[in-house]
């Protein structure tokens, strides 16, 4: 580790941030490419959040990461922001300008989008895709789909109203279904995600019945914890690419190291087990 008093400093603002991933992540690259410089969990309550942002530049941070529960209460207090950050509504990477501005980023945009080339390469956008959950991430998924020009997202959400706001404010491409419309949801389809907190470790289980699933769409699951979901498993098992939710997390980092320490860094094997041991 290399600390000298001319140190880049970024980090992750959160509440709490001890579950984040991303000080093991960035301090991978940041050894890796020998920088001087460090990433910090911010542990930051929602009342402090806009103090705390406008601290960074003053502290001498190039920025950091927004997670639970800051993404959105960010987009008010940034300087400016990017389409996706607009367009997902939420603030996941922010730059601190040379004149001391903040500058707004959605990176789980391009994560999702990256990782899904890097596992399925031969993915096929022309065709329908299917997208479970209306949260926060199907959000910056939507907004991914319509940049990779997919012609019509089925949306299938326990609750249908989240659904139906998603529709109202993405257009007509998005199709709002209710939970357990599996045949209407998947028949077609070249891509299914799970953007739901179902299946991840201590949450019930994803009850899915996959057989109008075409044999060649991806399935992917943005889930990581467990890394092999049982989606995946059982996509996996009847033949269908799969492609896991750990990419994603990798791939949004990029934009915002690069930023900050000036290094592109690359997702390697390494670093996924790297990430995984932490
Ligand atoms: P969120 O905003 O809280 O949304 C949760 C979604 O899960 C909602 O659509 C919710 O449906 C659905 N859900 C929860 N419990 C359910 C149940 N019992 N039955 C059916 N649906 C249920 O969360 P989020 O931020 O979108 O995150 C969703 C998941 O994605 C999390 O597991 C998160 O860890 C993962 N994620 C991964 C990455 C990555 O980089 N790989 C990035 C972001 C998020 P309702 O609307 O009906 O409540």
């Amino acid at each position: 580790m290399i600390l000298t008093g001319k140190a880049k400093l970024a980090g992750v603002m959160g509440w709490p941030v001890s579950h984040s991933r991303s000080p093991r992540l960035h301090g991978f690259w940041l050894e890796r490419h020998r920088i001087d410089g460090a990433y910090l969990p911010l542990a930051v309550r929602p009342e402090d959040l806009s103090t705390a942002l406008r601290a960074l530049p003053k502290l001498g941070f190039r920025g950091c990461n927004l997670t639970i529960p800051h993404k959105e209460a960010a987009v008010p207090l940034c300087d400016r922001l990017t389409s996706a950050a607009e367009r997902v509504g939420a603030v996941n990477t922010l730059v601190v300008e040379e004149d001391g501005t903040l500058s707004g980023d959605n990176s789980d945009v391009f994560g999702f989008s990256e990782n899904l080339k890097q596992g399925a390469p031969s993915w096929t956008r022309g065709r329908p895709a299917c997208l479970l959950g209306a949260g926060g991430a199907a959000r910056a998924l939507i907004v991914a789909l319509l940049e990779e020009g997919v012609p019509e997202i089925r949306v299938v959400n326990r609750t249908l109203s989240r659904a139906e706001s998603l529709a109202a404010a993405f257009g007509p491409k998005v199709k709002p279904l209710a939970w357990g419309e599996w045949s209407a949801a998947l028949s077609d389809c070249g891509l299914l995600v799970n953007a739901t907190s179902l299946g991840m470790t201590g949450q019930p289980a994803l009850d899915i019945e996959l057989s109008g699933l075409p044999q060649d769409a991806v399935v992917n699951d943005i889930v990581y914890s467990p890394l092999e979901t049982a989606l995946l498993a059982a996509a996996r098992a009847r033949g269908n690419p799969v492609v896991d939710g750990l990419g994603m997390l990798l791939q949004q980092a990029r934009p915002g190291f690069a930023a900050w320490f000036g290094v592109e860094p690359q997702v390697t094997e390494e670093l996924r087990t790297f990430v995984l041991e932490g």
